[in-house]
C-alpha cells in the first residue's frame, strides 16, 4: 500500500509503546496514517480591496470511536505534518478520557495579529466554505485552538448554518454561550489540568500550599491555570508570555498579574517580581512546571537542565520524544498532554450533548462532571501498570 500519508511524528511518538504493546503492522498503520486529509488554498478579500490566498488544512485522523473532534488554529507555522500530529493526539486524547469521539485538527497558516477583525471574519468564513461538506455533528466537530476563540467559532458556525439552511449548533463547539456554548468552556482546559494536578499532588504526597509552580504561556490556558492554582493555594512562582516572564520565589498574586497585564499589555515590571526569560523559566528549580504555550519547548537541547519534580503538559506536545527519554532518565514525572489538557475537549463534548438535547446545564453541573471525567482518567491511568503486570503474570 502507498504510505506517503503516514505521519512521521506520530510514528516517533508511539514507536516505543508499540514495541511494549506488541502492536502489529496493521495497528501501527491505523495509528500513523490519517483517514482523511484536506489541504486547500482559499481567497480572502483584505480591507484594502486586494485579494490574498491562504493555505488551510483539516485532518480527520481516526473515527473508530465516533465523529472526529478537534480544534482549528491560526498560526504562521501551521503545516500539514503538524496538523496530522495534533489530529493523532486528539484521537488518543478523546480515548484517554473516554469520549465517544475520534480525533481531528485543522488550521490556517497565518499570523492573525496582522489582520483586522473584518479580515479575520472573512478568513474564518472562507475556511468553513472549504470544509463544510466534510464536517457536521455526527461527522467532524471543530472547536477553538491556538489563536482562535468563541467569536471565531460564532463566525464559522454562522457560515455553516447559512450554507446548510438550518440550525446546527452541535457542529462546532467552543461557541459563545448565547449561541449554545457551554458554561465554563472558556476556562475548562485549565480547570481540567488543575483537577489532574490536584490528584497527582495527592498521589505524590505533596501539599498544595508547599508546591511551587512555574507556568510557561499566558494565553487562555496558561493564564487560567495559573489563576486557578493560585486560588487553590498553590505558590505560583513564575509565569511568562511570548515576550517576557516574571519570577518571585515567594509566589505571585495572579489576579494582580492579570490586572497588570491588562493595563500595561505586558508582564514585565510587575511589582516585587524579577524578570525571567522563557528559557530560564523552563529550567527553574520548582516542584511543578506547566508548559502551556506551544509545541517543542523542551527538547534534547534543554531537557537535561530541567529541574522540576513534575511536569504537567498543558500545551499540545511541548516535550519532544527525545526529551521525554531524557526526563525519564532524570526521574521527572511527566503528565502527558493527552490527559493533562483534555478538559477542553471534555467540556466541548458536554456542549455537543447539551446542543443535541437542547437542555442546558449550570456551571456547577459542568464542573462537577468535568472533575469526574478528569479524576477517573487519572485513576485509570495510575492503575494501568498494575493491570498490565497482573495480565502478564
Ligand atoms: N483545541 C483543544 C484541544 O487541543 C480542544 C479541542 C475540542 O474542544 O474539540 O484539546
Amino acid at each position: 500500500m502507498e504510505k506517503d500519508n503516514v505521519c512521521i511524528n506520530c510514528y516517533n511518538q508511539i514507536d516505543k509503546v508499540a514495541k511494549v504493546l506488541n502492536l502489529g503492522q496493521a495497528e501501527l498503520d491505523i495509528l500513523t496514517i490519517p483517514k482523511r486529509i484536506l489541504t486547500f488554498s482559499f481567497p480572502v478579500k483584505l480591507d484594502s480591496g486586494d485579494i490574498r490566498y491562504f493555505t488551510g488544512y483539516r485532518v480527520q485522523f481516526n473515527d473508530a470511536r465516533g465523529p472526529t473532534k478537534g480544534g482549528i488554529r491560526f498560526h504562521p507555522e501551521v503545516n500539514l505534518e503538524e496538523i496530522k500530529t495534533l489530529a493523532f493526539l486528539m484521537t488518543l486524547k478523546c480515548a484517554v478520557v473516554n469520549l465517544p469521539y475520534g480525533g481531528a485538527k485543522g488550521g490556517i497558516m497565518v499570523e492573525p495579529k496582522r489582520f483586522s477583525q473584518e479580515e479575520l471574519e472573512r478568513m474564518s468564513r472562507g475556511y468553513i466554505r472549504e470544509i463544510n461538506n466534510f464536517i457536521g455533528a455526527d461527522i467532524d466537530i471543530p472547536a477553538p485552538d491556538v489563536n482562535t476563540d468563541a467569536k471565531i467559532m460564532a463566525w464559522m458556525l454562522d457560515e455553516y448554518e447559512k450554507l446548510k439552511g438550518r440550525h446546527a449548533p452541535a457542529t462546532i463547539t467552543g461557541k459563545p454561550i448565547a449561541l449554545g456554548g457551554s458554561k465554563a468552556r472558556n476556562f475548562s482546559t485549565s480547570m481540567g489540568g488543575a483537577y489532574v494536578l490536584h490528584e497527582l499532588v495527592d498521589i505524590f504526597d505533596m501539599k498544595p500550599r508547599k508546591t511551587a509552580v512555574a507556568v510557561q504561556g499566558f494565553g487562555n490556558v496558561g493564564m487560567n491555570i495559573a489563576r486557578i492554582l493560585n486560588e487553590w493555594g498553590y505558590k505560583v512562582v513564575a509565569v511568562s508570555d511570548s515576550k517576557s516572564g516574571i519570577y518571585n520565589k515567594n509566589g505571585l498574586n495572579i489576579k494582580d498579574v492579570i490586572q497588570h497585564k491588562d493595563k500595561t499589555g505586558k508582564l514585565s515590571k510587575f511589582k516585587g517580581s524579577k524578570e525571567i526569560s522563557n528559557e530560564a523559566l523552563l529550567e527553574l528549580k520548582t516542584d511543578v512546571l506547566v508548559p502551556a504555550a506551544l509545541e517543542d519547548q523542551i527538547t534534547k537541547k534543554n531537557a537535561d537542565n530541567t529541574k522540576a519534580k513534575l511536569i504537567l503538559e498543558m500545551a499540545n506536545r511541548p516535550i519532544t520524544p527525545e526529551a521525554d527519554d531524557i526526563l525519564l532518565d532524570k526521574n521527572i514525572f511527566v503528565m502527558p498532554d493527552i490527559l493533562a489538557n483534555a478538559g477542553g475537549v471534555v467540556v466541548s463534548y458536554f456542549e455537543w450533548v447539551q446542543n443535541s438535547m437542547n437542555f442546558y446545564w449550570s456551571e456547577k453541573e459542568v464542573l462537577e462532571r468535568l472533575k469526574t471525567y478528569m479524576t477517573d482518567a487519572v485513576k485509570e491511568l495510575s492503575n494501568e501498570p498494575e493491570r498490565r503486570s497482573s495480565k502478564a503474570s
